[in-house]
């Protein structure tokens, strides 16, 4: 019988099993996380929402505009217009929302990290806890420069990634009494990249405190990337106020996220790899680019390929 582990519910783990499962198979997702979605989150405080990873996806792919169109019919998502005339998807209330909206129908285990993966007769055996699960095929979708500690180095597959580049990213979430304007643009070499005003989303609570969410620039992430989140929120934010032109007594709430692998810097070229007898896949954004929708067409490209695969 075949049995379909993924490992990262994610977008790509995501379109992967979404795929597989209107294929008739039953894949199920471990990730460790303790909500959906990976780098496409949402953080909550003081009734508001922070997207403290992607902000909102834009695509022009047609695949996975129809998706997303989907997810809009639901109620999981909406077209924002920023005011630069893209179209932009936004998760509703929050990006989080996507890929809920995607795990609709699957079998997605949260809070479980696998700590191993052993071949085991003609499949996998994935450890986790003091546990394990037995697949017959495997879907790897976590950050490349991971798969060597969980493969190992002498691993043919993960000889094939070891070009792959990610950078981290440093993220402050910031909840200010007020609405400060946020029209001029970030000086050249500033520390922090974007500030964005989380409320002029679509289907955002409104109230006299806003939501913001700013991101450092490579120096400062470079510098600080060891720290802890408390002084790293407390290092970007006099930036965050500096810009805003706002005290920090105006300031009710500030937390820093770190990520360490963010965003692709040096894609792979192609949207996934496996083993040659088809059991072990590798995929993710960093197979193609470094937006959503290149997560979404890896995962979905692995599904196609193992169903040709007549499993
Ligand atoms: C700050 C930031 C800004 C971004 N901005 C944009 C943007 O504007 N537009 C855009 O299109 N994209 C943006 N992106 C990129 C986008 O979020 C990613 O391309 C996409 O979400 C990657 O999806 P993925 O499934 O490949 O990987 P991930 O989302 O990283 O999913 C991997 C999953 O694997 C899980 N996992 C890892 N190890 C294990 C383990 N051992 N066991 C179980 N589970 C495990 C993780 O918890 C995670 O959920 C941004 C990302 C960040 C962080």
């Amino acid at each position: 019988m075949t049995r379909i582990a993924i490992i990262g519910a994610g977008i790509t783990g995501l379109a992967c099993a979404k795929t597989l499962k209107e294929a008739g198979f039953q894949p199920v997702l471990f990730d460790k996380g303790r909500g959906i979605g990976g780098r496409v989150a949402t953080r909550r405080a003081d009734n508001l929402h922070f997207d403290h990873g992607a902000p909102y996806i834009h695509t022009n792919d047609d695949n996975f505009s129809y998706v997303l169109r989907g997810l809009i019919d639901t109620g999981n998502a909406d077209i924002w217009d920023d005011g630069t005339g893209r179209e932009l998807i936004v998760g509703t209330p929050g990006m989080s929302s996507i890929p809920k909206g995607l795990a609709a129908g699957l079998d997605v285990r949260l809070g479980t990290q696998i700590i191993a993966l052993r071949p085991n007769g003609s499949g996998w055996r994935l450890f986790y806890d003091d546990v394990h699960y037995d697949a017959t095929h495997v879907v790897l979708t976590i950050p490349a420069p991971q798969i060597k500690g969980f493969l190992g180095e002498n691993h043919s597959l993960v000889k094939l990634v070891s070009d792959v580049q990610m950078s981290p990213d440093l993220t402050l979430m910031v909840a200010i009494s007020g609405n400060p304007l946020n029209t001029r643009p970030m000086p050249e070499g500033y520390s922090l990249v974007s500030i964005l005003q989380e409320c002029q989303k679509p289907f955002r609570p409104q109230s006299n405190t806003t939501a913001w969410v700013a991101h450092a620039n490579k120096s400062f992430t470079q510098a600080h990337l060891e720290g802890d989140l408390p002084s790293i929120a407390s290092k970007m934010l006099p930036f965050l106020c500096d810009h805003l032109n706002i005290s920090n007594d105006c300031v009710t709430h500030s937390v820093a996220h770190r990520w360490l692998y963010s965003r692709v810097v040096k894609p792979l070229g192609e949207p996934f790899v496996r083993t040659p007898n088809a059991k072990l896949y590798l995929g993710g954004d960093w197979c193609i680019g470094s937006q959503v929708e290149d997560a979404w067409n890896s995962g979905a490209a692995i599904a196609t390929d193992l169903i040709e695969q007549g499993l």
